[in-house]
């Protein structure tokens, strides 16, 4: 996730009319926008702001997805329940249940479906990473449309990969296929992105990752946001996996999995 730096408080028209400009592109250019392998599937935008769900509902499309939009949190939350998306892009401030509330509740369901929080706050950003029930990325409005889409694209890419086999590194045991983590075969419960983070990691123990190659491969970008994002999530997997944890800094490179040595 990105670390949040720089003014946040924006009013609606200030948002709308960047988004305007940011949208006013010749038709066709589009397509030569979002290139690459077509990702097929329908999302669901749950946002309040008709101008700002319009710019996500054209980008989107415009990349090749169908979209369906809701204004309400509830109606949201029933949209998709009932539809099923590939992905859903949540605001945060809602009517009736806001986008917090809409993921824990999917969640609860074991609904475990990429979601894209769009949050207008710090605070909203703080509840979003406490969330830890695997919401996988956020963006700052105002956002550029262009980096929505690939941000979609990139919690899908981390959804879809090729299934790896089971990975064990001293009392850590990864399998990709079940997206499932055991330490001295007790479960443990990692995000998303946690779980992405140290699949990486494991996938070639002993070599040095930085952290703009976690960035690119985890995140998706390579420049967005900075190596804080990585510490970030190295120290959640730490404290989840205590004394196991493979992961070993590399001071001034970045970070590697070793067998811990005990
Ligand atoms: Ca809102």
């Amino acid at each position: 996730m990105r670390t949040v730096t720089g003014p946040c408080q924006r009013t609606v028209a200030e948002v709308f009319e960047e988004c305007q400009k940011a949208a006013a592109l010749p038709a066709d250019t589009g397509r030569g926008l979002f290139n690459g392998a077509m990702q097929p599937g329908l999302v669901v935008v749950v946002e309040d702001d008709p101008a700002i769900a319009d710019i996500q509902r054209r980008y989107l499309s415009a990349a090749g997805f169908g979209v369906h939009t809701e204004r309400d949190g509830r109606a949201g939350l029933e949209a998709i329940r009932r539809l099923r998306p590939v992905a859903v892009v949540l605001d945060v401030g809602l009517p009736s249940l806001d986008g917090i509330e809409i993921c824990r509740t999917l969640r609860g369901e074991n609904d475990w479906t990429p979601v894209l929080f769009v949050t207008a706050r710090d605070d909203e950003v703080d509840r979003v990473l406490g969330l830890e029930l695997g919401g996988d990325d956020y963006l700052t409005k105002p956002f550029s449309p262009r980096e929505l889409v690939a941000r979609i694209k990139s919690v899908l890419r981390r959804q879809s990969g090729p299934p790896a086999p089971v990975v064990a590194l001293g009392r850590v045991r990864l399998d990709e296929t079940r997206r499932e983590i055991r330490v001295d075969d007790a479960p443990v419960s990692l995000t998303a992105t946690e779980f992405d983070l140290l699949a990486k990691l494991m996938s070639s123990p002993g070599r040095v990752f930085t952290r703009e190659q976690l960035l690119s491969s985890v995140w998706g970008q390579a420049d967005y946001g900075g190596g804080r994002t990585v510490d970030v999530h190295v120290a959640q997997v730490r404290s989840k996996l205590g004394d196991a944890c493979p992961i070993v800094t590399r001071r001034g490179v970045g970070y590697t999995a070793e067998e811990s040595r005990e």
